[in-house]
């Protein structure tokens, strides 16, 4: 059966991006500047005339529309209640507003929800009825399938790996809590970090690829100089490792996956990353929860599109199964 055309947006920090996707292809995409200071009308206009640029681009007639919201979304209402780069929206009857204006179905979830449906049915997850998918970056993001489906817990916000504590003090967290394990491994606290023993007097390739100068160093320097043999490099991606890895130990002895997968741009650290994780798991989770396979995410920056488009399709609202 040949699959259906979808349109998905991606709302981010910077860009909202928007796309015609079938399957696990993105057919066409492009995006507009986000400017956290546009009110939800102004949002929803630029929405709207991206969905009929795309329905205009595609061969096909378009099945639904999904958006992928970086907040708390009530689904399936699909009101946004709350999204951490647009102040303004609070209570936002997003999925009403599009689908009045569009004459098309139209839902609306969390955007690492819509990633998980998304590695689930066409990336890393295929094939398991129970995943937990991690995406890092700034923010440290998590979604649950559980049993075949989305879990969201009672009003929306389950799966929040990154807000799990590591301790009772640390810095304060952006949620309202306390030493999240954001505060650790998130970009900037990772970049943090480092500079901090570069300014201590330690020697590093970083710093060399970084051209002498702090400020520059971005994670994938940090990645060259792990192949380059550095040690710094290399603690760098075991600490963190090891801290995801330890709340990844609470994580599969509370839900029991079968796979936890991990993406979002520092996961490109591969095993320097992925080693410390697995192995600090292996040694601290209970025996049976302990079996889970951690791989890295497939669709890289694609799956937020393919996930909307999904969403767009009732796929978060349904449960589906899984053929192997
Ligand atoms: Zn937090």
């Amino acid at each position: 059966m040949r699959e259906r055309v979808g349109i998905g947006i991606d709302v981010g920090g910077t860009n909202v991006k928007f796309g015609l996707v079938q399957g696990r292809r993105v057919l066409f995409q492009s995006s507009f500047p986000t400017a956290g200071s546009l009110t939800p009308k102004a949002l929803d206009q630029a929405m709207v005339n991206a969905v009929h640029l795309l329905i205009r681009r595609s061969k096909e007639p378009v099945a639904g529309v999904g958006v992928g919201i970086p907040g708390l979304v009530k689904v399936p209402q699909g009101i946004v209640l709350s999204c951490a780069n647009l102040v303004n929206w609070k209570n936002v009857p997003l999925k009403g507003n599009l689908k009045r204006r569009l004459r098309l179905p139209v839902e609306v979830e969390n955007d690492v929800n819509a990633m998980t449906l998304a590695e689930w049915k066409f990336g890393a997850g295929q094939g398991v009825s129970n995943l937990v998918c991690l995406t890092l970056g700034t923010g440290v993001g998590g979604g649950l399938i559980i049993n075949g489906r989305l879990y969201r817990g009672w009003n929306g916000s389950a799966g929040e790996v990154g807000h799990m504590p590591l301790g009772e003090k640390g810095s304060p967290c952006s949620c309202g809590g306390i030493a999240c394990l954001e505060r650790t491994v998130g970009n900037r606290e990772i970049l943090a970090w480092v500079r901090r023993r570069l300014r201590a007097g330690e020697k590093s390739r970083i710093l060399e690829l970084a051209g002498g100068n702090p400020a520059k160093i971005i994670p994938p320097m940090i990645d060259e100089a792990c192949r380059l043999g550095d040690r710094l490099a290399r603690e760098t991606w075991s600490r963190v490792g090891t801290q995801i890895g330890l709340v990844l130990t609470g994580v599969v002895n509370l839900l029991n996956p079968e796979r936890i997968v991990i993406g979002g741009g520092i996961s490109k650290a591969g095993r320097w990353l992925f080693e410390p994780m697995r192995r600090t798991v292996r040694e601290r989770a209970m025996r049976g929860p302990g079996k889970v396979s951690i791989v890295p995410a497939q669709l890289g920056s694609s799956a937020g599109l393919i996930g909307a488009a999904l969403v767009g399709f009732g796929e978060g609202c349904t449960s589906f199964r899984r053929t192997k």
